[in-house]
């Protein structure tokens, strides 16, 4: 294949973010010419919310993992693990060392940061934004292990896309055993030793706002020794489904209405889904008693309190700003048109964004592939106008400058080399390991010697 070039040199893009999304556009590069990729990331793995995001129960929906893993190790593609663009951390580069190096920067961030309910009480122990309890059951470095259920008997999510979903499912064990998943074994004996006899999903729209997908809501009906409790009649749900709903409304709208009418089947857990309440404090003293709801506009609903010891928010997503990139704050994004980022309201030569900090968090994974042939497109209809770079210290002489190693292909080699010894030890196909100290410890005896990062 030949290269693709740019006034006669090789062309060289750093993509900023090894989620889907940035895989996804180092994929389509490489099949279009030969290119020099380096993914950077701030982790030391690899795939992003699909690793530390993706509830893992949903085994199928993991495995995609090993669709992207052989993109990493092509030819003239670099994986720079625990490289951090734009922050003050001591493993960090800026935006402009890369702007110099490359001739293209494609931002692919993410949006991992929740959405606040800011009600008073939100501070409580006891109260957690949905990225902190998906993080700790997907076992991310930045999330200590911790015991979030112990003691508690009821929680409350709030939220009414999937990730609520995931995380009523989660917080009753699952829809799979979790020994067969890559939790490690301290989440599972948490979740499984967890006492709640009730989880609440409270979503301020009616059933038919609801964003759920008919799959995940199904999911639900999967869980061992657990009732569904829908909050509304099937008139009501009847009555919504004939009103103009789309069809993954009605379609959610007809299998509510199947719960509803369900007889329960006296087990052990209740699952309660709300409709209509918006939750307007977090009660308690020195930590999470409950939650007060108010009904929302034109809700049938009433004002009540629900009594909890738990209390999770799972209302959205948000991007981060990155240090030197540009950023707008009222949606959470890179300013750019098609891909192309903007500065100052004009194109920035050079400069891309994909994924979820392009067009923040909506889709499914397989939509930040569109997104990435469409940045990848527009990358290759600029070749002729990129910036040459100024200087050969791309990310990992810039790193090496200051004493520090990433984690680099054979890092992340040796690090699933012994999650999968894990695995095999319980009978699943990996154990993920979580402290960052294990994680570089791997990565280093891979690379023969000890790490002087200094972010620890
Ligand atoms: C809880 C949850 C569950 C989900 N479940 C599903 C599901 O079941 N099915 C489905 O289809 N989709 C699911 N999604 C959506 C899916 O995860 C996203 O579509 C996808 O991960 C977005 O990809 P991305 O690459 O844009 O962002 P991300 O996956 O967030 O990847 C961004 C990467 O950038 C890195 N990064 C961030 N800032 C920096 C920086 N300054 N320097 C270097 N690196 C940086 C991050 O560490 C991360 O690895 C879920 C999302 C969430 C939040």
């Amino acid at each position: 294949m030949e290269d693709l070039r740019v006034a006669g040199e090789r062309l060289r893009v750093a993509v900023v973010g090894a989620g889907p999304s940035g895989l996804y556009v180092a994929d389509e590069l490489s099949r279009r010419g030969g290119t020099s990729v380096d993914i950077l990331d701030r982790l030391p793995c690899p795939y992003g919310l699909l690793r530390y995001g993706v509830a893992p129960d949903h085994l199928k929906m993991k495995s995609l993992v090993a669709t992207l893993e052989p993109v990493l190790g092509r030819p003239g593609i670099r994986f720079i693990g625990n490289a951090e663009v734009g922050t003050e951390v001591g493993n960090s580069v800026t935006v402009d060392e890369l702007r110099e190096a490359y001739h293209a920067v494609v931002y692919a961030t993410g949006a991992s940061r929740s959405r606040r309910l800011c009600i008073p009480g939100e501070e409580l122990p006891g109260s957690f934004a949905s990225s902190r309890l998906v993080a700790w059951y997907n076992a991310h470095p930045d999330e200590p292990a911790m015991t979030p259920l112990a003691g508690a008997r009821a929680a409350i999510v709030v939220g009414a896309g999937n990730v609520a979903l995931d995380l009523v499912r989660m917080l009753l064990g699952g829809c799979t055993d979790l020994r067969l998943t890559d939790v490690p074994d301290d989440v599972v004996d948490s979740l499984r030793q967890a006492q709640l006899s009730e989880v609440h999903l409270v979503a301020r729209g009616t059933p038919a706002q609801a964003k759920f997908t008919t799959k995940e809501l199904r999911d639900l009906d999967a869980l061992d020794d657990v009732d569904l409790v829908v909050h509304a009649t099937p008139a009501e749900l009847d009555a919504a489904a004939a009103d103009g709903a789309t069809p993954v409304a009605q379609r959610n709208l007809r299998l509510l209405g199947e719960w509803a009418r369900r007889p329960l089947r006296g087990a052990r857990r209740t699952a309660h889904l709300h409709f209509g309440l918006i939750p307007t404090e977090v009660l308690g003293t020195s930590r999470v008693e409950g939650l007060r709801l108010q009904p929302a506009a034109g809700s049938a609903a009433v004002s009540r309190v629900l009594p909890a010891q738990v209390v999770v928010s799972a209302i959205g997503y948000q991007g981060r700003p990155i240090a030197g990139a540009p950023f707008e704050a009222e949606t959470a994004t890179i300013p750019n048109i098609d891909g192309r980022v903007q500065r100052d309201g004009s194109v920035s030569p050079g400069e891309y964004a994909t994924g979820w900090v392009r067009r923040g968090p909506s889709g499914v994974i397989g939509t930040n592939k569109l997104d990435a042939l469409q940045v990848v497109e527009r990358i290759l209809e600029d070749l002729p106008i990129l910036p040459p770079p100024r200087t050969d210290r791309t990310v990992p002489v810039l790193l090496a400058a200051r004493g520090l190693r990433p984690v680099e292909w054979d890092g992340w080699l040796a690090i699933d080399r012994e999650e999968r010894r894990l695995g095999q030890a319980r009978g699943t196909e990996r154990v993920k390991v979580r402290a960052r100290a294990d994680l570089h410890g791997l990565a280093d005896a891979a690379a023969g010697s000890s790490r002087p990062l200094a972010d620890g």
